[in-house]
């Protein structure tokens, strides 16, 4: 079977330019003693706005890898796929994220929660999670309300996971499950029968997404208190480890963070939990990259300046259209957005410290941040001069690129120095 390994980190580049600048990171971990496997996401979403097609993020990985004589493993993920959208995935992904956010709190047939709920009988009362202190005080009416809600969700992941088995053959690719994109947080106790779930449906998850308490917004820092974060995460971990033995499923089995890019308040909770239980994680990161190069951009001055500059003017006059998709995982003031006047008179500097995630630079404004995180559409309707710029200022758009996947979020999760 195709094992994804330890630590991985979701390398999304919505452009399809900065491969190269993002392996380069990988390597510089792993010159530090910390292995990473780079897994290249992007989602249906990504790919329709943009207009690219799955094949072109295969491409992308092979020549990074292959022209950086990179010989470890890399995947390639077929991000938040569903039944009706993951066709054109099969044949160049090898790494698929099964989203079932829409399916939660749909009703299963009466027949299969029943079943569910004789297998699940032996976990009513007070459950004890061996080797923990951790414990639950579960009820049969509890276990059915979560059988009420997820078994929907778990019989459609079976669904797709068989439909990309059949085009893949067994153990040739990566399953992540995802429940990330939705209002509520799933809590320790819910994950547990989540993952009792799946392992009844025979769905071999070596990665799983849970939404988590606190705002995971796109690009920005985490919003909620890191405490009860790290309580949450722990207990999650704990959860896996204990499914993992209990319900046989692939002893692999790792927390995916969505929307991981950028939180710097939890990765250190994050970095010493992991480590404690000498557990993986999967970082999932996307818009993050793409920031990099307009900040690059910026840097560049000039032409690219410019270019940026008007990027960010059509933003604000598109800014509703912009944010509609991503209302869920976005909090803009927009009375903190610098209007068109302003940052018509920005130099480089202005202009890349406003973006860039330095939180102590009195510049740094994340409202700025989290429009420009949506608004890549813009570059797209603009593509060819887009990739120009992006390929006359390379050095500097690969450094910045290089930095922020590197020096902000791998030194800071793995405690690098
Ligand atoms: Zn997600």
């Amino acid at each position: 079977m195709k094992k994804l390994g330890k630590y991985s980190i979701g390398l999304g580049d919505r452009f399809g330019h900065q491969g190269s600048a993002q392996l380069k990171a990988i390597i510089a971990a792993s010159e530090k003693g910390i292995d990473i496997t780079p897994v290249w996401n992007k989602s249906n979403r990504e790919h329709n706005t943009i207009g690219t097609q799955p094949v072109d993020v295969r491409i992308e990985a092979d020549l990074a890898t292959g022209s950086a004589g990179f010989k470890k493993s890399y995947f390639v993920d077929a991000d938040h796929i569903n039944i009706d959208t993951v066709d054109r995935f099969i044949e160049c992904s090898d790494f698929f994220t099964i989203d079932v956010a829409s399916y939660i709190g749909l009703k299963a047939d009466e027949k299969d929660i029943l079943e569910f709920l004789s297998g699940a009988e032996k976990y009513t009362g007070k459950l004890k999670i061996a080797g923990t202190k951790l414990s639950f005080d579960t009820s049969k009416s509890q276990i059915k309300q979560f059988a009420e809600k997820y078994l929907f969700a778990a019989k459609k992941a079976r669904d797709i996971y068989f439909k990309i088995e059949k085009g893949k053959g067994n153990g040739n690719f990566i399953t992540e499950i995802s429940m990330d994109e939705v209002a509520q947080p799933q809590t320790p106790v819910e994950l547990l029968f989540i993952l009792k779930m799946l392992a009844a449906e025979n769905i071999p998850v070596q990665t799983i997404a849970p939404k988590f308490s606190g705002r995971f917004n796109k690009g920005v820092d985490y919003v909620g208190d890191p405490l009860l974060f790290a309580r949450e995460f722990e207990s999650d971990i704990l959860v896996i480890d204990y499914a993992v033995r209990e319900f046989g499923l692939p002893e692999n089995l790792k927390i995916s963070i969505h929307s991981g890019s950028d939180k710097f308040a939890i990765y250190p909770y994050i970095g010493s939990i992991i480590k404690k239980y000498d557990m993986g994680i999967h970082l999932k990161t996307a818009g993050t990259t793409w920031l990099e190069e307009v900040i690059g951009l910026a840097e560049s001055g000039g032409e690219a300046l410019d270019f940026v500059k008007e990027l960010y003017i059509k933003s604000l006059e598109k800014i509703d259209e912009l944010c509609e998709p991503y209302a869920d995982v976005i909090d803009i003031e927009i009375s903190s957005l610098p209007s068109k006047q302003e940052v018509s008179q920005w130099n480089s500097a202005r202009f890349s410290d406003s973006l860039k995630h330095i939180s102590g630079n009195s510049d740094y404004n994340p409202d700025m941040r989290q429009l420009v995180h949506v608004a890549y559409k813009l570059a797209a309707l603009q593509m060819k001069d887009y990739f120009r710029l992006l390929e006359t200022n390379e050095q500097v758009v690969s450094k910045c690129v290089y930095e922020n996947i590197f020096n902000r979020h791998i030194c800071r999760l793995f405690d690098l120095k």
